[in-house]
């Protein structure tokens, strides 16, 4: 399975994607993760990278797509992957499309207030990425990953200001890639998550069983 996972920032993407790809053997691909990884090292392009990314702003086209075309190559051949993060602009979506066939389009759909509420809470692992929430859902030890161990810190651009900035940039220049799979009957599973504390096994089982009709599980 090809799949994308799309939404605003804070619909759920990185928490579900990660439970999927334990349910589904796939690979995921997040480009936040892989940006946020660029942007430790003290090179030209992770001061780049760090740029947009703290204002919340996309990072050009170009450095995108090459990064994709990198990643995508370390995906063993015949396994299945979600991608989380991309494309976020009609460009992005139109060089995937040379790349790689997508069989469905995850679309999560949250209202902006669950949106400002979940990300200025949210905590991330450092070491190996997996999503947390201190108020719906919380580490069994407080500010340590269950799943590695590591640290949980508060990312730099989940800041009210940054956070409303890049729900303007995923309304402007993402929200209308839908229009593009939806041009190519890409088939949808939609899920929409109206309550805070949704728990997201909810979400991965409505998600599941909709992959399920589409024969792609
Ligand atoms: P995320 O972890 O998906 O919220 O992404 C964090 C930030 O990384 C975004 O606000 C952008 O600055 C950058 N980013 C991630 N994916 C992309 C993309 N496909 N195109 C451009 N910038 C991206």
């Amino acid at each position: 399975m090809k799949a994308l996972i799309f939404g605003p920032p804070g619909s759920g993407k990185g928490t579900y994607a990660s439970r999927l790809q334990a349910k589904l053997a796939v690979d995921v691909i997040a480009m936040g993760d892989i940006f946020r990884e660029i942007m430790k090292e003290d090179s030209p392009l992770g001061k780049r990278v760090k740029g947009f990314v703290e204002k919340g702003l996309l990072v050009p086209d170009d450095v995108v797509v090459e990064v994709l075309r990198q990643r995508l190559a370390k995906v063993s051949s015949g396994k299945g992957f979600i991608l989380d993060g991309f494309p976020r602009t009609i460009e992005q979506a139109e060089t995937l499309d040379k790349i790689a066939k997508i069989d469905v389009v995850i679309l999560l759909t949250v209202p902006d207030w669950i949106i400002v509420e979940r990300l200025s809470t949210r905590r991330i692992c450092r070491k190996c990425g997996e999503v947390y929430n201190v108020r719906y859902l919380k580490p069994k030890v407080e500010g340590v990953c269950d799943k590695c161990g590591g640290e949980l810190y508060q990312r730099s651009d989940d800041t009210a200001e940054v956070i409303k900035d890049r729900i303007r940039v995923y309304e402007r220049q993402t929200k209308p890639i839908l229009q593009h799979y939806n041009e190519r009957r890409i088939p949808f599973v939609d899920f929409k998550c109206e309550k805070l504390e949704t728990p997201p096994e909810v979400a991965v089982e409505s998600i599941l069983k909709e992959l399920k009709k589409l024969n792609l599980t």
